[in-house]
C-alpha cells in the first residue's frame, strides 16, 4: 500500500521532442500530482530578455532581467499556465523567437542558480510531483524517488516537433540538432542522464505505453 502522505517527486528529463511534456502530464494526471515544465521557466526569462532588447551575448544584463522578473507558474497538468510580471506568456514562450533564443539565456549559470532555487521551493510545497527537464534528475532534484530518462531518433523528434508549428521537418531538425549540442555541451547543468535514471527509447513507443510503463515503475518504487 502506498504511504498517501509521502512526498513522491518523478524526474523527467531527455532532449526536446523525447514526448517529456505529454507524457509528465499524463503521469501527473494519473498520479493526481502536480507537474512542473521547468523548460517553461527557462522560455519565459527569455521571452522578457527579448522583450527588453538584452544582447544574448550579455549575461549580466540577461541576469537582471531574471533577478526582476516576477515568474508565475501554475502547476496543474491539465492546465500549466506561465505568466511573467502578470500577463499570461503561454503562447509567446512557444514562438520561434523564444525558441532559437532559450538555449543562450539557459547557459547563464546566475539564470539557472535563481530558477533551480524556484524548481526547488516549488518541489518542496508538492506532495506530489512530476518536474521535466534537462538537469532534474542530476541537479534540480538528485533525490527524486524516480528518474526518467527519454529519448527518442533525431528524425522522430523531428517529427513530432514539426507536427506541432509550422516549421518543415528539415528546419526543426536543424533546430533540435543546435539546442541538443548547445544544451548538452554548456559548462552549467548540461542536459545529462544521471546515473540511476532509467532510460526509456520512445521512437517506437506510443504514448500509452510509456505511460504504463512509468506507471508500473512507480508502483514498484512506493510500494
Ligand atoms: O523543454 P523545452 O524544450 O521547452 O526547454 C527549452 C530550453 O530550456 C531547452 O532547450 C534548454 O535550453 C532549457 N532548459 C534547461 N534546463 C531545464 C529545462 C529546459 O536548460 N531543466
Amino acid at each position: 500500500m502506498r504511504d498517501e502522505s509521502r512526498q513522491l517527486v518523478v524526474a523527467v528529463d531527455g532532449p526536446s521532442g523525447s514526448g517529456k511534456s505529454t507524457i509528465s502530464r499524463r503521469v501527473a494526471q494519473a498520479l493526481d500530482a502536480r507537474y512542473l515544465d521547468t523548460g517553461a521557466m527557462y522560455r519565459a526569462v527569455t521571452f522578457a530578455v527579448l522583450r527588453d532588447g538584452v544582447d544574448l551575448r550579455d549575461a549580466d544584463k540577461i541576469t537582471a532581467v531574471a533577478e526582476g522578473l516576477r515568474l508565475g507558474i501554475g502547476t496543474d497538468p491539465l492546465d500549466p499556465h506561465i505568466s511573467v510580471d502578470g500577463i499570461a506568456a503561454d503562447r509567446e514562450i512557444r514562438g520561434p523567437e523564444v525558441t532559437r533564443a532559450v538555449s543562450a539565456v539557459s547557459a547563464v549559470p546566475a539564470v539557472r542558480a535563481l530558477l533551480v532555487a524556484q524548481q526547488r521551493a516549488i518541489i518542496a510545497a508538492s506532495v506530489r510531483i512530476v518536474v521535466e527537464g534537462r538537469d532534474i534528475g542530476t541537479v534540480v532534484a538528485p533525490d527524486a524517488d524516480l528518474k526518467v530518462y527519454l529519448t527518442a531518433s533525431a528524425d522522430e523528434r523531428a517529427r513530432r516537433r514539426s507536427s506541432e508549428n509550422a516549421a518543415s521537418h528539415a528546419a526543426t531538425a536543424a533546430d533540435l540538432a543546435r539546442r541538443d549540442r548547445l544544451d548538452s555541451t554548456r559548462a552549467a547543468d548540461p542536459l545529462r542522464r544521471a546515473d540511476d535514471a532509467v532510460v526509456l527509447d520512445t521512437t517506437a513507443l506510443g504514448i500509452d505505453e510509456v505511460v504504463e510503463r512509468l506507471q508500473r515503475m512507480l508502483e514498484k518504487v512506493t510500494a
